[in-house]
């Protein structure tokens, strides 16, 4: 038996979940007002059968005993793995330890927090700081920001961080490691950062993993930062989360700016829940981050680059949050830090005014056409439908297929079959099997989870199937293992660097998965099947719990409010699962033919 297994056997969900709610029991199940979001009525369930739990409410999710501990701890698996093991008596075994990789990781950001407090020290203390100062207060930053995000400075000299940082212990190949050095040809290094204003970039756990960096003179460019390292790796970092995780859990929304400006601006004026992507447009990782903390995010898009292909990228990101995004758009020529010096009821107020993204897609589209032509009306079908097609959210699709009809006067059945062709062609560059197999048939869901793991060897040992996007989405795996190798096999480019995001803890069910003896041959119908029926236990499993919520609100007399937003909450899944089923049967029909 797996550490994993053992310390789910010792554990019971239901004793960890009471140290953080007061749960009460409801027939089968134990219910509670939600530990991670505030509510009045109880939509926060654990289910000891299934050693799981689930939030109805504006969570929306659930899962087993680690990824309860690691949302409600702000943990990662391996640290919620290795408190739960404590507290079940589980000795872990030395080689699920941080190894030489976690050690050489942790002296990395014992460099990093060494350099922050020097730069640090010297903006704030030392007389050559002072035009850095000086342009800190000319932006208006108070000094209890300052130390909030602890801005620094770095002298305009050669070897000032090197010589501190080794006279501190630290070797020069560890510095290099950090990326706070430059080795030139001759072989010789010297500081990368050089008479900047340096803002030190923290993770969610207050690891100090990279710097930006702001020139204080002509120099170009103005702003640059880190190289990437193995602690820093600018796509999935978002400036400020540190700073930000309670406000964006507390206010359920996180606001995506920019700049580093932006985001200590915003702080510093109480908009707490805001974070940068860091001058590039948000990524895949970066929304991934900001996944475990909430599924409303807002983007502030510059009116000049708000193009179309930033309404597009923001309903990729829908379809990974499976939300909504919404998105602001700045006066022109403005950014955050601008507006929100200007006037912070301002930036309250356009929060207040942020789109959906589709809607705002649809403003973009029409603004400057006549809709009432049928020239321009083709043209809006051209460009809005394949956006619609987009949308994975069958309701939401629905909505918008409804809008694009009302807006141009059509017959929502002739859009709609515009609309079937341009998903028609969509799937078949997808789907191709021919039949699916029998070998699914014995498998059980939930607490052992052999699919699960059948169709993670099979995505881990054939990497062409990654750009098959049929739909599998984390939430999809119930066991946070499994959970977990697949976050980190969808973030990762090959099965190393898949490995060196894992936690240790994971490695040896990994190599389990990697060297599982598959099948050689159809590949691809294996693996839709699998997909289809983890989506399908998935759905099924949220089915359930939800009608034995209905039974008990029923029972105890539920007021007619909550059995109506438990019934909206319950039309995305059966939606969803009467797909899957309509999938099933067509399958069978060609199988027939
Ligand atoms: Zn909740």
């Amino acid at each position: 038996m797996s550490v994993i297994d053992e310390i789910k056997q010792r554990i019971d969900i239901v004793d960890v979940v009471s140290q953080y709610a007061s749960l009460k029991k409801t027939g089968r199940t134990f219910r509670a007002l939600c530990p991670f979001h505030s509510e009045k009525h109880p939509s926060f369930f654990v289910y000891p059968e299934q050693q799981s739990w689930h939030c109805f409410g504006a969570c929306n999710t659930g899962g087993d005993v680690f990824a309860f501990v690691m949302k409600k701890e702000s943990i990662d698996f391996g640290e919620a793995l290795r408190l739960l093991a404590q507290r079940a008596g589980v000795t872990i075994p030395s080689r699920f330890e941080p190894g030489a990789e976690g050690k050489e990781k942790e002296r990395a950001y014992q460099v990093n927090e060494a350099a922050a407090q020097y730069f640090h020290n010297l903006l704030v203390n030392s007389p050559s700081g002072d035009k850095a100062r000086n342009y800190v207060a000319s932006r208006g930053l108070t000094s209890k920001t300052v130390a909030e995000f602890q801005l620094g400075y770095s002298l305009n000299s050669w070897d000032g961080l090197k010589q501190y940082l080794t006279e501190r212990g630290y070797t020069e190949g560890e510095l290099l490691a950090a990326g706070l050095v430059i080795q030139t040809e001759e072989g010789k290094t010297h500081d990368r950062f050089r008479n900047q204003l340096m803002f030190p970039i923290l993770d969610a756990r207050e690891h100090t993993t990279g710097f930006g960096a702001r020139a204080l003179d002509d120099s170009s460019p103005k702003y640059f930062n880190s190289p990437q390292t193995p602690i820093f790796d600018k796509s999935s970092i978002l400036y400020g989360i540190n700073l930000s995780t309670a406000a964006i859990r507390q206010q359920n929304m996180a606001v995506i700016v920019e700049g580093y400006m932006d985001t200590i601006t915003a702080h510093q004026n109480g908009f707490n829940n805001v974070v940068a992507s860091m001058g590039t447009s948000v990524t895949e990782k970066q929304v991934n981050t900001l996944k475990r903390l909430t599924k409303n995010m807002v983007l502030a898009l510059d009116a000049d680059t708000a193009g179309e292909a930033a309404m597009l990228r923001g309903i990729g990101y829908e379809n990974t949050l499976d939300a909504e995004v919404k998105v602001i758009i700045l006066p022109r020529g403005k950014d955050p830090d601008d507006v929100i010096r200007e006037d912070k009821q301002n930036w309250q107020h356009l929060m207040e005014e942020a789109l959906p993204v589709v809607d705002y897609a649809f403003n973009m589209v029409t603004a400057k056409l006549d809709l009432k032509t049928a020239r321009d009306k083709s043209l809006v079908v051209d460009k809005l439908l394949p956006t619609v097609a987009e949308i994975k959210d069958t309701v939401r699709q629905a909505h918008y297929l409804q809008k694009l009809a009302r807006l141009l006067k059509l017959s929502e059945r002739s859009l709609d079959a515009a609309l079937g062709k341009i998903k028609a062609s969509q799937g078949r560059r997808q789907i191709k099997e021919p039949k699916p197999q029998a070998m699914t048939r014995a498998l059980r869901p939930l607490l052992s989870s052999p699919l699960e793991e059948y169709c993670l060897a099979l995505i881990l040992q054939h990497p062409e199937l990654k750009d098959k996007g049929e739909g599998l989405l984390p939430k999809h795996f119930q066991s946070s293992e499994n959970r977990e190798i697949f976050i980190a096999w969808q973030q990762a480019n090959d099965l190393s660097s898949l490995k060196a995001q894992l936690d240790t803890a994971l490695h040896e069910e990994l190599d389990a998965l990697i060297n599982k003896s598959l099948p050689a041959n159809q590949i691809e119908p294996k693996y839709d099947n699998c997909v289809r029926r983890l989506r399908e236990i998935f759905l099924k499993s949220l089915e359930a719990k939800r009608a034995e919520i209905f039974a008990l609100e029923a029972e105890s007399g539920g007021t007619g409010a909550d059995l109506a937003k438990l019934e909206e909450e319950g039309i995305e899944p059966s939606i969803q699962l009467r797909e899957v089923f309509a999938q099933k049967a067509r399958r069978r029909q060609e199988q027939q033919r």
